[in-house]
């Protein structure tokens, strides 16, 4: 319950928004999942951000986050969660925890989320910004997750969200039969969008077009400097 008046305020403010950026930047252009449009009207995007760029939370543009990392614009983090083909009872492996936002997103629609992220900062941020907000269904973990995560696999879903130069075959390995991927995949500046999908006839693969996404640094990512 919130007793302040003023605070009660901004919550009404930033639901506004977040209805707001559901309709115009989602529907418009095509999100239709139910589950999905949903969760981007329960996640309260602004708390994902620091202080002084929360007005912005909600604008149709990726943010800066520290450490020179950046959490995605609305559109693309709703592309790729609509691409998974999410269910309910689903436990999906997130590569890149950066501010958490995807991960809540996630979390919201299936049954457990695991993420991985290799920079200390962010990993201890996004740990207790999913307590405060109760996102029990988040296992975190600080590490290279260009590895995966091996004693959790195989996984229903696993989305990729920094840019690797290749698709990493230990990543695909983890994936269970029926199981969807999605990442981005090409050079340091630009990318494609890479839907992948496992079955008994092997791996199906389609290419959702053009993106921008930080460096994805690891073993099978690429070398740091
Ligand atoms: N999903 C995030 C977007 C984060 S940007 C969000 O919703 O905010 C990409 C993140 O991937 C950065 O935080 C970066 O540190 C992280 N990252 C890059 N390489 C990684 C790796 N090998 N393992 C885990 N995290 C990695």
């Amino acid at each position: 319950m919130i007793e302040n008046p003023i605070m009660k305020n901004e919550m009404i403010k930033f639901q506004r928004q977040r209805d707001e950026m559901v309709r115009r930047q989602l529907e418009a252009r095509g999100i239709a999942d139910p589950a999905v449009l949903a969760a981007f009207r329960n996640v309260p995007r602004h708390l994902f951000v620091s202080e002084a760029l929360m007005d912005q939370a909600y604008g149709d543009f990726p943010l800066p986050i520290g450490e020179q990392q950046t959490i995605s614009q609305p559109y693309i983090v709703a592309e790729m969660t609509q691409a998974l083909e999410l269910k309910k009872d689903d436990r999906v492996l997130e590569i890149g925890t950066g501010s958490g936002y995807q991960a809540a997103i996630l979390a919201e629609i299936v049954f457990r989320v695991y993420t991985i992220e290799r920079i200390h900062s962010l990993f201890v941020k996004s740990r207790r910004l999913f307590d405060q907000l109760r996102y029990h269904n988040i296992v975190t973990r600080y590490s290279d997750g260009t590895t995966g995560w091996t004693d959790e696999s195989p996984f229903d879903a696993i989305i990729v969200t920094a840019g690797s130069p290749s698709i990493p075959q230990v990543l695909v390995d983890q994936l269970a039969m029926g199981g969807r991927m999605i990442l981005p995949v090409g050079d340091q500046h630009s990318q494609e969008l890479i839907r992948l999908v496992k079955d008994e006839e092997g791996i199906h693969q389609m290419n959702l077009g053009g993106c921008r996404f930080v460096k994805l640094v690891g073993e099978y990512g690429w070398k740091e400097l």
